[in-house]
């Protein structure tokens, strides 16, 4: 079974792994730097390059941790893509002036956030700079502001957002000059929800990849504890079955990969293994049959 992990290129400068690897959980892995650095190695060896993050990760702290080990290890900035987001002000002991958690998509908040970023990281330029959230207070002529200052400086090479609906995506990308190159929504088995909302169709229209977040459902699918997570575990068992894969996660990562609309998983795992489940999983070919069944299975009803 071929390992090689398959590429797309988002825009002129910029090309992403198809499977990327996702730090939202970096601070509670526990890891040194030494065995960090071991890990992404070990993922960059099989293809996966490139590293999802977020400025608010681990309370603000997991930019940082992983800055640590390409402080160790310069080497790595060269053959890796570093994504991550601004945008949530969290209520944090690092930010005692806080009132409260809101979003804030200022000039001087996004241009301030990525230059924190680059500290973190250890590096001079963000590979792909996302919006986290939409938000009901937002100035697109400030963001665009932001997007060209940053990218005439060289601290970014390219742009996107998350969680945005098609309206919001069009009313943004109506302001930048850059293309804005994915949207980062959730989608997995257990939440279908921009499958069915449309969001999915207009990325498809508009020639923009969804980045799916917990692809797994944070571990959720796993838990058996709902009618949802065991009529799905059945499912994905009887296909991992016929498929004669060992994990149900390879069905799953295959699921999402056999989309048309080009989906990128980022998988959250902590675990090397785990994380090969889906580069494998881009060698399996569900029947559009097999496709609907796990779907069903998620909604709990025939479709209309
Ligand atoms: P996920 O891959 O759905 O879940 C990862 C979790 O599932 C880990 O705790 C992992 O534990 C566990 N897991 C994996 N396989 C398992 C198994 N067979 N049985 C039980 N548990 C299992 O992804 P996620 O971490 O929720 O999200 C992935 C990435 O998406 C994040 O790191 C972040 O980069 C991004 N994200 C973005 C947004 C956004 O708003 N844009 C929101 C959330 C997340 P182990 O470590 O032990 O394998």
């Amino acid at each position: 079974m071929s390992t090689d992990t398959l590429r797309f290129t988002l825009s002129p400068n910029l090309s992403i792994s198809r499977i990327t690897h996702g730090h939202w959980r970096l601070n509670n892995w526990n890891y040194s730097p030494k065995e960090l650095d071991v890990l992404i190695n070990n993922l960059v060896e099989i293809g996966v390059t490139t590293f999802d993050h977020a400025d608010i990760y681990g309370d603000y702290s997991c930019e940082e941790i992983f800055g640590k080990t390409l402080n160790q290890n310069p080497a790595l900035r060269h053959n890796i893509e570093i994504i991550t987001k601004c945008g949530i002000k969290l209520l944090s002991a690092k930010f005692p002036e806080r009132k409260i958690k809101y979003y804030d998509y200022s000039y001087d908040h996004i241009v301030n956030s990525v230059e924190a970023s680059l500290r973190n990281f250890n590096t001079d330029y963000i590979d792909l700079l996302l919006l986290h959230r939409p938000a009901p207070f937002f100035n697109p002529e400030e963001v665009a502001k932001a997007f060209s200052a940053l990218e005439k400086s060289g601290k970014v090479k390219a742009f996107g957002v998350s969680n945005f609906l098609p309206g919001q995506f069009e009313m943004l990308q109506s302001f930048t000059e850059q293309k804005l190159v994915t949207n980062q929504i959730e989608i997995s088995p257990i939440n279908t929800e921009h499958l069915d909302n449309g969001n999915i169709d207009f990325l498809i229209k508009q020639h923009v990849i969804p980045m799916a977040w917990s692809p797994l459902g944070g571990g959720s699918i796993f838990s058996n504890s709902d009618e949802r997570s065991v009529r799905l575990n059945k499912v994905l068992n009887e296909i991992a079955m016929l498929h004669s894969v060992k994990s149900v996660e390879t069905i799953i990562y295959a699921w999402l990969l056999n989309h048309p609309s080009n989906i990128v998983p980022i998988v959250g795992s902590s675990k090397f293994e785990r994380v090969k489940t889906a580069v494998e999983a881009q060698n399996i070919n569900l029947t559009t049959e097999e496709w609907y069944q796990i779907y069903i299975a998620s909604k709990g009803h025939d479709v209309p």
